[in-house]
């Protein structure tokens, strides 16, 4: 399976058009891209299989600022889509192994979680 022509051959209305429709795909539990369930293997894109709504292996890790600062600079640990179980245990087994007070510490969120950004003067 593949699109009928790239992205950048889109105009912008053609363009929003296929946006609405992945973002219909996926609210209706399927895969964007291979238009499977969400409980089938993933395709050739696993980042967007797993990041159907719903999917149990939709969490990731996020290194973030462990005082709670307004500019925390996060980033994801560049690791596959997890089940909330498996991203809490390794994020457990990361943060254990630091002292309470380092800088930095990691914890489990959505896949769709919007990453805050470091501050910019
Ligand atoms: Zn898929």
């Amino acid at each position: 399976m593949s699109y009928p022509k790239d992205l950048d051959e889109y105009n912008a209305a053609e363009l929003e058009q296929e946006l609405r429709q992945r973002a219909q795909k996926r609210s209706q539990g399927k895969c964007d891209y291979c238009n499977r369930p969400r409980d089938t293997p993933p395709c050739k894109f696993p980042h967007r299989h797993e990041a159907i709504p719903g999917n149990s292996a939709s969490f990731k890790i996020v290194e973030s600022d462990n005082f709670g600062g307004d500019y925390p600079d996060e980033s994801v640990l560049p690791l596959p889509f997890m089940t909330r179980e498996h991203a809490t245990s390794v994020a457990e087994a990361i943060n254990g192994g630091f002292p309470n007070n380092m800088p930095r510490f990691w914890r489990v969120v959505t896949g769709d979680y919007a990453l805050k950004p470091g501050f910019e003067p």
